[in-house]
């Protein structure tokens, strides 16, 4: 029987183990989680927004696995009764410099295969979100809103009623070749696979580095903080609210998110983070500073970018700067609108010449395979970026449209 081990319980390696045993009913799947439940990280510290593939690039992993991907987990969703919410997104151009992005993102939009995208001219935005401004905009139908720590916790059930094993509390401390064995050391005990493959999200690139594997890439960790509408201010948007984002980078800028349970989020930004699970800047380790400044590739991108790492930062600790920038979606916001929210961490690939990876970055060697940057839309692509991997794996038979 093929043992395989999955690292990390965020909802990428959920659907990974899943799809191992839709495809490999007999092998023994043994997902490795340090947390004492899934889902603890990015998984669940993000906007649950579903995106259909307008920003990215033709022909990329991305573009591919979010146009697959939104149309699975909405089905996921319905099939496990999973609140959700396809209400639709618009991204609005605030100045005519930005209208030639906006054209290129419809221009994506439509080779991307995204159905029933719209432009809409400055009185039909109004119609739809009448206190949102802009000289132009996309509307996007397909978009919407769900609850992925649902999405976690359904795939955990799927994988243990299947007979997979969630092992909670297992950190990942060294993994060694033992013949054409893997032996895995996690704190809460070893494990044996004949196959591992790396889903660690924020840690993924030391996760790789463990099994033996160059770092080509270093996740760089980018907090995203949110803030919440005071209820007074909730009615300023019906919908998604997108900006139209710096093509420069894999951010899609400060937006608004109506949340599935309730309320509405404004943000997030981008800082640098000073620890991989940095939620706020009280939170710094050490390791992974020195892990980052060692880095000559973090020099390259802060030496090329300084006005968006300052910028962000003094965003990140002004209230009215942070204002200022929503503002230009939705002018009538106040400062005093917003409340202090919540933050996620991205685990952000980034080259040694300081570029940031834009497409999905997937390492495979012998008897392994590491996902090395699953960023945004990777919650809304799981189950297609699963289906990808798993594909990848030499052993696993291929089904139709592999
Ligand atoms: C602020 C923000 C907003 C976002 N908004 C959206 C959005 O609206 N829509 C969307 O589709 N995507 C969004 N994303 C992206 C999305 O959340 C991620 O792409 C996705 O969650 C990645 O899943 P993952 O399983 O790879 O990572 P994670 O959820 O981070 O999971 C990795 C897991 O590995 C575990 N792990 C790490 N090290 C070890 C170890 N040594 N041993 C064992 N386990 C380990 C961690 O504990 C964690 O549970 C957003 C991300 C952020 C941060």
């Amino acid at each position: 029987m093929r043992r395989i081990l999955v690292i990390g319980g965020g909802i990428v390696g959920l659907a990974v183990a899943r799809e191992l045993l839709l495809r490999l009913p007999d092998a023994k799947v043994t997902l490795l989680e340090k947390e004492p439940g899934v889902g603890r990280h990015q998984s669940t510290h993000n906007s649950g927004v579903l995106h259909a593939g307008l920003y990215y690039a033709p022909g990329s992993l991305k573009a591919r696995l979010a146009v697959q991907g939104i149309r699975r987990m909405t089905a996921f969703c319905r099939e496990h009764g999973i609140a959700h919410d396809l209400c639709g997104k618009v991204v609005v151009a605030t100045s005519n410099e930005e209208l030639p992005a906006l054209e290129k993102l419809w221009d994506r939009g439509q080779r991307n295969g995204l159905r029933h995208l719209r432009r809409l001219s400055p009185d039909e935005l109004q119609e739809i979100e009448p206190h949102v401004r802009g000289v132009g905009a996309v509307h996007v139908p397909e978009e919407g809103i769900v609850d992925y720590a649902a999405v976690c916790a359904a795939l955990q059930r799927e994988i243990e009623s299947k007979g997979g094993v969630v092992a909670l509390s297992s950190r990942v401390t060294a993994i060694r070749e033992q013949g054409a064995t893997w032996v895995v050391e996690t704190s809460g005990g070893a494990h044996e696979g004949d196959y591992l493959v790396n889903c660690a999200g924020l840690f993924s690139d030391r996760i790789a580095e463990l099994a033996g594997v160059k770092r080509n890439v270093r996740i760089v960790p980018f907090r995203g903080e949110y803030s919440l509408l005071a209820p007074r201010a909730q009615s300023l948007v019906r919908h998604l609210v997108y900006p139209v984002p710096d093509a420069r980078f894999p951010f899609l800028g400060v937006h608004f998110t109506r949340m599935i349970h309730g309320g509405v989020e404004a943000g997030p930004n981008a800082v640098l983070a000073l620890a991989r699970e940095g939620y706020s800047w009280g939170k710094i380790s050490i390791r992974d500073l020195a892990d980052a400044l060692v880095f000559p590739g973090l020099w390259r991108f802060m030496r090329k970018y300084p006005a968006l790492c300052g910028g962000e930062v003094v965003r990140s600790v002004s209230r009215t700067q942070a204002c200022r920038a929503l503002q230009k979606l939705v002018p009538s916001l106040q400062s005093a609108d917003l409340i202090p929210g919540g933050s996620g961490v991205r685990a952000q690939a980034m080259q040694a010449d300081g570029t940031l990876v834009q497409d999905f970055w997937i390492e495979e060697r012998p008897g392994a395979l590491h996902v090395l940057n699953a960023p945004s839309p990777a919650a809304t692509a799981s189950l297609a970026i699963a289906t990808h991997v798993v594909s990848l794996l030499p052993f696993v038979p291929p089904v139709a449209g592999d």
